[in-house]
Formats: structure tokens, C-alpha cells, sequence
């Protein structure tokens, strides 16, 4: 195996922290870049002691020059609460951090994913989404912050490879959950995991009919390091999601069941924009990356639901 120097930006957030791990553990060095806004120390402590590892307080707004092989983009929030915080930094963030990273990634000759998402789809008119499907996305709404930041960072990657030989990816992330989403983090999974171990009521959202796919987060890393490896010409956004697609009241009604909570159901108003229905076609990640999830919802479940349960115990 050829050793790399790879570059992950958002390293210390949900996503980024088990990439990170993953990475090292098959004998790579790695440079998490993470400014903290959702990221924390904790979700990389364990990494700190491997001489291999390096952490880089830095806000990707800004240039940054560093000698890498490879640079994996995630640095963005994810959850729409905290990307509705402050959404002019949100697409900042998006846009701005894109620009650094693909100009690093020319200057140093390093190959470049972007972590994209299934929100350049906007609320779907088209179901399951495939990769040829442009999407349905308000510019000026609650989540535009988010969803054409990202469709304008696919933009930039596009642009990059073609007017300046960058060597891009782009993957396109559905629902992703499991250990190490911030407790607090306003995701639909988390959210219930935790409400249900406090035996509090479960917010949610509309009536609970819409739907999402949801997949585990290790199923998310290797298709992403999948992606990394295909080769040069390989460069069109690729779905990577779990397509096996629920209700958000049955995510409700198994999150209950598997922690055997007193907690009732409650319903609070959908918020603005909410798509009504999510689900990856994933025909081109199976056949390109010779890739499709293994974890099932129950399983990645319950793997979630111990992390919470030690953390909030
Ligand atoms: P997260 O919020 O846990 O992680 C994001 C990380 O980026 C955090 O560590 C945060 O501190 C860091 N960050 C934010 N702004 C930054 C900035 N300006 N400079 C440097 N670092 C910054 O979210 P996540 O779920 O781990 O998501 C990781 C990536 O995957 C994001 O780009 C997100 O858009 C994408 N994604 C995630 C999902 C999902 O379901 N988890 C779905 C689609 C796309
Ligand atoms: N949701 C909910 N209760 C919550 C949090 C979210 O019903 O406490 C709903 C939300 O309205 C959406 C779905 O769950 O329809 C997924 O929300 P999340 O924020 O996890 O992701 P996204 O909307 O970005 O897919």
C-alpha cells in the first residue's frame, strides 16, 4: 500500500472524525482542519496519540497551504439548525472553502472529493433521485443557505477539472447517522435516540408521512474512499445513501421500541421546505464503485443507541 497524506477538512465533526479514523487505520498520515463550530476535540481524542495524526485549528473561509496526496472537502454544517444559524457564513463556508481547497488542490497537485448532499435535490419531484436528475430547490428559503451552497461548490469542482485539470469527486450524501452526532446536533436521529432515553416526548415534525433514507455511517466512509479511488475520469457526482426508505413516524416507532422508552409522540410544525421524500438511486455507485450499504437500519440503530446511552448516562 502507498502511503498518503491526505487532508480532511471538517475532521473533527460526526462524519469527518470516523473518515479520519478509517484513513489512519489503513496507514495513512492525516491533517483533520477543522474551525469547531460543530466539530469537537472529542470526537478525534482518540486519535490524538498516533504520530500520524495532526490537527489544524483553521477556518476554510481562508486560504490554507499544506503538501497533501489528497483532500477529502466536508468542513460545513450539517444539520439545518446549525446551518440556519448563520447562513451567510453557511455559504461562505460552502463556496469559499471549495475555492481554497480546489486552489490547494492545484497548486499541489492533490486529488479532491467533495462531500455534496442529497439537498442539491431539493424537495424531489422525481423519486428515487438519480445522479442525471437536476433537482427542485428554492434559492431563496430556509435551507438555500445549505443546498446552493452545495450545488455551487459542484459547480466549482466541475469547472476545476475541466478548465484546470483538477482531478475532482464529488459524492452526494444522503441521511447519514451513528455514533458521534452531537447529541444536540437537531438531525432527526439523533434527536429521537435522545428524547427516547430521556423518556421525553418525540418531536415530530408535520404529520411524519415524509421520508428519508437513512444510512450508517461507516457504509458513508467507504464509499467515499471508494469514490476517492476511482480513476481520473471519473469525476460526475455519485450517489451514496442507503435506499431503503421510511417514514419519519416509523423511525419514531423503532427508535421507541429499541430503547424500550416510556416516551410519547408529539407533533410540531413542519418547517418551511421540508422535503416530502428522499431516497437514492444508487445504480451508479453499484456498478462504478462496486458499492451499496451493509448496515441495516435496526443494526446501525443500535450502535447509535449505545453511544448515546454512554454519553448521556
Ligand atoms: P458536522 O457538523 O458534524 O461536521 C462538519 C464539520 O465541519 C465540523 O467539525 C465543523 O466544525 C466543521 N466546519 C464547519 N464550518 C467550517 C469552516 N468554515 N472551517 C473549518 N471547519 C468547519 O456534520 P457531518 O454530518 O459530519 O457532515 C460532514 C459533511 O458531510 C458536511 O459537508 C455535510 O454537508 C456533508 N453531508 C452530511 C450528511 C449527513 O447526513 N451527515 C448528509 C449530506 C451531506
Ligand atoms: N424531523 C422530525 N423531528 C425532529 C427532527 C427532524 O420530525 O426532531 C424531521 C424533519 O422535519 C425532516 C426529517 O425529520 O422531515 C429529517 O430531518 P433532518 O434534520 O435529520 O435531515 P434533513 O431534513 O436535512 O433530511
Amino acid at each position: 500500500m502507498v502511503k498518503k497524506r491526505i487532508l480532511v477538512t471538517g475532521g473533527a465533526g460526526f462524519v469527518g472524525s470516523h473518515l479520519c479514523e478509517r484513513l489512519l487505520s489503513e496507514g495513512h498520515e492525516v491533517y483533520c482542519l477543522d474551525n469547531f463550530f460543530t466539530g469537537q476535540k472529542q470526537n478525534i481524542l482518540h486519535l490524538m496519540s498516533n504520530p500520524y495524526f495532526e490537527l489544524i485549528r483553521h477556518d476554510v473561509i481562508n486560504p490554507y497551504l499544506i503538501e497533501v496526496d489528497e483532500i477529502y472537502n466536508l468542513a460545513c454544517p450539517a444539520s439545518p439548525v446549525h446551518y440556519q444559524y448563520n447562513p451567510i457564513k453557511t455559504i461562505k463556508t460552502s463556496v469559499m472553502g471549495a475555492i481554497n481547497m480546489l486552489g490547494l488542490a492545484k497548486r499541489v497537485n492533490a486529488k479532491i472529493l467533495q462531500a455534496s448532499t442529497s439537498e442539491v435535490y431539493g424537495n424531489p419531484l422525481v423519486h428515487p433521485q438519480p445522479e442525471s436528475y437536476w433537482g427542485n430547490v428554492n434559492p431563496i428559503g430556509e435551507r438555500s443557505c445549505y443546498d446552493e451552497g452545495k450545488r455551487a461548490a459542484e459547480t466549482l469542482f466541475r469547472d476545476y477539472n475541466s478548465q484546470n485539470n483538477v482531478e475532482t469527486k464529488i459524492v452526494r450524501i444522503f441521511n447519514t447517522y451513528g455514533p458521534r452526532m452531537h447529541p444536540n446536533d437537531g438531525r432527526v436521529v439523533s434527536n429521537f435516540i435522545v428524547q427516547a432515553l430521556k423518556n421525553e416526548d418525540i418531536t415530530v415534525y408535520g404529520k411524519g408521512d415524509q421520508t428519508r433514507s437513512f444510512q450508517f455511517v461507516d457504509d458513508l466512509v467507504e464509499g467515499m474512499i471508494r469514490t476517492m479511488n476511482t480513476d481520473a475520469s471519473f469525476t460526475n457526482p455519485v450517489n451514496i445513501g442507503n435506499p431503503v426508505e421510511f417514514k419519519i413516524i416509523e423511525l419514531a416507532e423503532k427508535v421507541i421500541k429499541l430503547t424500550n422508552s416510556k416516551s410519547k409522540i408529539i407533533y410540531k410544525d413542519l418547517p418551511s421546505d421540508d422535503p416530502m421524500m428522499r431516497k437514492p438511486d444508487i445504480s451508479l455507485a453499484k456498478q462504478a464503485l462496486d458499492w451499496e450499504p451493509k448496515v441495516n437500519l435496526d443494526d446501525g440503530l443500535e450502535q447509535t443507541i449505545s453511544f448515546f446511552k454512554a454519553l448521556i448516562k
